[in-house]
Order: C-alpha cells, then sequence, then structure tokens
C-alpha cells in the first residue's frame, strides 16, 4: 500500500497504481530469492574465501564439491517437491532467473556450468579449482562491520523448505547450516528499497509518499503489517508536523528497515524477519538458542525504551 501525506489534508491512503510511478526499472514483477543462511553457522575449516577470477574482494566464500558430491547434490534436488504454479503465474520468467532444480533437470553438467561454475575460484588451500563451487555472497554488514548473512548465489528455488534444507545441507561446509531465509521465486511486486525508500518508509522520489506492506520488499504477514502500520503512523505524523518514526536497529522492524535501506541495489530481493538481520551481541555465546534468546530480549528492551519516548 502506498500512503499520502499531503501537509494540509489527513492521510489518505491510495492504490500504488495511483501514486508517482518508481522508474519502472525499479519496480519488479517476480521474485527469485536464493536461500539466506546465517554466517556463524557456515563451516569455515571447508568453505574458502575467493572472489571469482579475485575480483570482488572478500565479499565471497565458496563451497567446494567433488564430483560425488555434485552428483549426490543433483539428485536431492531432483528427488525435491516444488511448491506448484499458481493459476496467475507463468513460466515464462524462469528463463532469466532459472530455479537450480531446473537447471538440474536440463542436464547433468548444467549447474556446473551455471551457477555451481567453479572457473576462477581455485581453492587457496590445495591449489586446485574444485569439481563445482557453492558461492556464498556477504548478503549484509553488522555494526561491526562483520557479515551476518550469507546468500547462495543464484540458488533461487521453488523446492518446499523441508527438501530445499536436505538439499542444502549436503553442501561441504553448509552441513550443520542455519536457514534464515528459504528460496522462492513467485509472482510479488516490490519496489527496489534501498535506492527509493527512507528507514521512515518515506519515498525518496517524494517524501510525502510513505509505503507499507510487502511493496516495500518485506515478506510475510508480519512484516506486511508492521511496516504497514508504521508508514500509516509516519504519513499522520507528517501531516501533523511531528517527528517520523524509525524504531530501534536491534529490534526486528528496526533490522528490516536497516536492511531495506542498505542491502545492495543490484541484488535486492524481498526478505522476511529473521535473527541474521539483527546486530550481532556484543558478548560471545554459546548456541543458537541461547544468542536467539538474547537478541530477542534485547529487541524487546530497546523497541520498550523507543516507545515510551515516541510522542
Ligand atoms: C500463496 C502465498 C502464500 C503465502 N503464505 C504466507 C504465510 O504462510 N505466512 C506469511 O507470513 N506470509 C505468507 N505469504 C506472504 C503474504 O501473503 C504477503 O507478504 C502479505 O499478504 C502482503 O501483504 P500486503 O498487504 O503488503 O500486500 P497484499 O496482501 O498483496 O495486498 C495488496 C492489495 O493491494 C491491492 N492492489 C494492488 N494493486 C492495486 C491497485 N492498482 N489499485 C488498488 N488496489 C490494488 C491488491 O488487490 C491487494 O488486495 C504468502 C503469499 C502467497 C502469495
Amino acid at each position: 500500500a502506498a500512503f499520502l501525506a499531503p501537509q494540509t489534508a489527513a492521510p489518505q491512503t491510495v492504490a500504488p497504481g495511483n501514486a508517482k510511478p518508481p522508474p519502472s526499472n525499479l519496480l519488479y514483477f517476480y521474485d527469485a530469492i536464493s536461500p539466506i543462511v546465517a554466517a556463524d553457522s557456515i563451516d569455515r575449516e571447508v568453505a574458502y574465501e575467493a572472489a571469482r577470477y579475485g575480483v570482488g574482494g572478500a565479499d565471497y566464500l565458496n563451497c567446494p564439491l567433488t564430483r560425488e558430491e555434485y552428483q549426490r547434490f543433483r539428485e536431492a534436488l531432483l528427488a525435491g517437491e516444488r511448491y506448484p504454479l499458481h493459476d496467475f503465474e507463468s513460466a515464462n520468467y524462469f528463463e532469466g532467473c532459472l530455479p537450480i532444480e531446473e537447471l538440474a533437470e536440463r542436464g547433468e553438467d548444467t549447474l556446473r556450468f551455471g551457477p555451481m561454475r567453479p572457473v576462477g575460484l581455485r581453492d587457496p588451500r590445495t591449489g586446485r579449482r574444485p569439481f563445482a563451487v557453492v558461492q556464498l555472497r556477504q548478503e549484509n554488514r553488522g555494526p561491526d562491520g562483520r557479515p551476518t548473512m550469507y546468500n547462495l548465489v543464484g540458488f533461487q528455488t521453488r523446492l518446499r523448505r523441508a527438501d530445499q534444507a536436505r538439499a542444502l545441507r549436503l553442501i561441504p561446509g553448509l552441513g550443520r547450516v542455519e536457514i534464515l531465509r528459504y528460496g522462492s521465486v513467485h509472482q510479488n511486486t516490490f519496489l527496489t528499497a534501498p535506492l527509493l525508500l527512507e528507514a521512515t518508509l518515506q519515498f525518496r522520489g517524494d517524501p510525502g509518499i510513505l509505503f507499507g506492506g510487502q511493496i516495500t520488499g518485506v515478506e510475510g504477514y508480519l512484516e506486511s503489517a508492521a511496516t504497514g502500520l508504521l508508514a500509516g503512523l509516519n504519513a499522520v505524523r507528517l501531516a501533523t508536523g511531528a517527528a517520523l518514526l524509525r524504531p530501534p536497529r536491534t529490534s526486528m522492524l528496526g533490522g528490516l528497515l536497516h536492511y531495506l535501506t542498505t542491502a545492495s541495489p543490484a541484488a535486492f530481493q524481498p526478505i522476511n524477519a529473521n535473527f541474521g538481520l539483527l546486530p550481532v551481541l556484543p558478548q560471545a555465546v554459546r548456541g543458537r538458542q541461547e544468542r536467539n534468546r538474547l537478541l530477542v530480549a534485547r529487541a524487546q528492551a530497546d523497541f520498550r525504551i523507543w516507545q515510551s519516548a515516541v510522542r
């Protein structure tokens, strides 16, 4: 939804189609979402840092596969159950962003000449080029500069979640990986938020227009409702001259907004609420459950303080 907040009148909701449109190449109609995994769940003994042909800095990790590991992974993709297409979705868009299971189906080598191609990715520890490689790209940078999330490059998929997890955990280095966002490919209209939106959900092209819901690049009911509520509140505050709201960075809504406004525009795809969006804890914590419990406690405490200060 888009909210129009003129200074002189009460805000009104307007259909996205009636608002001043963003440039068409910054509005997407399908997502092609690759899984995102937690940085601290990747086995760094196996995954190695290398950018293809050494270009692109140390933003990439690479999981090397032998021929046998590659074949086992491909078989898992082929055996996986897929989410069916809905009537309103057509398979035409697939050519530009084929799901990995479709590539696997096309032939034994299609994947390793596609997203799993190993050229230019010599393993510095062996000096050899692996049979195939899964590349992981840093998805974010925490306040301390360390990434908390990695994206599997070119790994959009329509596999059901359980089958997706089963296949991904066959990849060397990802045996115990925590999946923060599952892959998907479906119809979805969303803005290139990092170029178009402020953290207040104002449209950069016209700060009197605010966006909420999944058009902002969030995914899911809760995320859509939360951004919709914030956009609505900010529209009213804009119209009444009050300061606009920005929830704390350590809260899930703050984490989502931070991602929407700072992610790489070129690779931007919608995101759901997940722990990887939150800044890492200052202290070392043993165990994922305990880490998540502390992240929730910090988020709730910071959110309450912020909320009580809002006028
Ligand atoms: C099949 C499917 C299953 C899902 N399952 C889950 C789930 O289990 N859990 C979960 O959290 N999320 C799920 N989601 C995602 C979730 O549905 C969305 O993220 C959420 O509904 C988005 O809410 P929204 O209000 O932003 O957008 P929408 O619900 O898409 O609402 C946008 C509204 O705007 C209207 N509209 C569009 N263009 C115009 C126009 N020009 N003029 C007037 N009106 C217009 C549309 O008709 C629609 O009513 C699912 C999505 C799909 C497609």
